[in-house]
């Protein structure tokens, strides 16, 4: 659904977003941020966020209300609204910052001198396991013989995580302690964990309601996308490979996970939505409950994805982040309306501002794997750093930064902005 507000030639009376890589007004993503005054709604715009509560009043009927309800201290009350009203005010909001209008510099903030918070209070967070090349590399690691288990190909795997744990990209993660049986031992036992790794996930952020007990058709699932952001589900490898069987991940998931603080909108990604990738020869068919045709055409996204790591001495010593990888979400075995559908199908009750994790995203080849227990082989190949400095996992003071853009020929650049933190003892 595209419309005036991706007009590759659009520009902004805000000078900083003509050209800016990450927060053009194509883009216009949703947050929460502070500076002398308490959490509330902004939208990047360049290098700067606009405060939502301060241009409601100058804005139309639906699109005021929709500010309005951006005034508090998270957007779970805007991304309770529905889609068609999300819409409206990204057209009133893009042509109020477009070139032409009246500029407003007074009601910007400088995104330098706010701070970002976690855009919404996350009710419930579930971690999908879609990317099927993450999924076959970590299986050929645990269980050589099966990589992938018999289900694969016809339930989109996922978990239930921990919604305490989410912060916004920044600050530091603390090392784990927990059981882990080193393969030499006889029996587990508990300290830090000697195997940390980031998870490369794609997070996507749950609009509107279902009541319990109502399924969400796949045809409707796609409404029920508020919007995207990036994940990093910190993952304790030692800890996980000893607790996981037979229920999963608990403890080596749930220390910490960082997203990215901005939503970016089902409607600033329209022009980057790609057609599922087809099925390998051989592979089952979605259920019926799973598949519909203009999500097949349509629902997969184009957006690629980065991992930078950056060591202390890196820093230190002023050489650059070493780029891990580089993926796309176009290696997602099943469509983010599918996540919906298949975790309402049950009769769910999803909740605005839920958050999914899309799971690890790795490419087919070795230059886009999603963590490092991929790229290290389970820690027997060693990783060389510009710095001289050699990983298996991650060290204390290892800074690890993902970055997203959506790129299409025609149409203006949009980017994620960043989840970052740093690994302290
Ligand atoms: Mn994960």
């Amino acid at each position: 659904m595209l419309d005036e507000t991706h007009a590759p030639g659009l520009e902004s009376w805000v000078a900083s977003a003509n050209g800016h890589a990450q927060f053009p007004i194509q883009n216009l993503p949703f947050g929460v941020f502070s500076d002398d005054r308490g959490p509330r709604g902004g939208v990047a715009i360049g290098e700067a966020i606009l405060d939502l509560s301060a241009v409601a009043d100058l804005l139309p009927g639906e699109a005021r209300a929709l500010c309005e309800s951006a005034a508090g201290p998270t957007l779970n009350p805007l991304l309770a609204r529905p889609a068609a009203a999300r819409r409206a005010l990204r057209r009133a909001l893009s042509a109020w910052l477009a070139k032409g209008a009246e500029p407003r510099p007074d009601l910007l903030r400088p995104a330098v001198q706010c701070r970002l918070h976690m855009p919404a209070a996350v009710g419930d967070y579930t971690d999908f396991y879609a990317g099927i090349h993450h999924a076959t590399n970590v299986g050929k690691l645990f269980r050589p013989d099966q990589p992938l288990m018999p289900n694969y190909k016809y339930v989109p795997i996922g978990y239930h995580g921990r919604a305490s744990s989410l912060r916004p990209s920044g600050g530091t993660v603390k090392r784990p302690s927990g059981q882990r049986k080193r393969p030499d031992e006889a029996g587990p036992s508990f300290g830090p964990c000697e195997r940390l790794d980031y998870e490369l996930e794609l997070g996507v952020w749950i609009g509107g309601a279902n009541e319990l007990g109502t399924p969400v058709p796949i045809n409707q699932a796609g409404e029920r996308i508020a919007g995207y952001c990036l994940l990093n589900d910190w993952s304790a490898r030692d800890l996980q490979a000893w607790e996981y069987q037979p229920l999963g991940p608990f403890l080596a998931k749930n220390f910490h996970t960082t997203i990215s603080p901005w939503i970016v909108t089902p409607e600033a990604l329209a022009p980057f939505r790609v057609p599922q990738a087809p099925r390998p020869e051989g592979d089952p068919a979605p259920l019926a409950y799973l598949h519909d045709e203009a999500d097949q055409r349509e629902g997969a996204l184009g957006v690629e994805l980065e991992v930078w790591l950056s060591t202390r001495q890196m820093r230190e010593r002023g050489l650059p982040p070493h780029r891990l990888s580089r993926g796309s979400a176009r290696d997602l075995y099943w469509t983010p309306a599918q996540f919906v559908a298949h975790h309402a199908s049950g009769g769910c009750d999803l909740q605005p501002g839920d958050l999914f994790g899309s799971g690890t995203i790795s490419a087919p080849t070795p230059d886009g794997l999603g963590s490092l227990l991929e790229i290290s082989q389970g820690g027997k190949t060693p990783i060389n750093l510009p710095s001289g400095e050699v990983r298996r996992f991650l060290e204390d003071g290892d800074e690890v930064a993902f970055t997203a853009h959506a790129r299409r020929e025609g149409f203006a650049t949009i980017g994620f902005g960043e989840c970052r933190a740093v690994i302290a003892a």
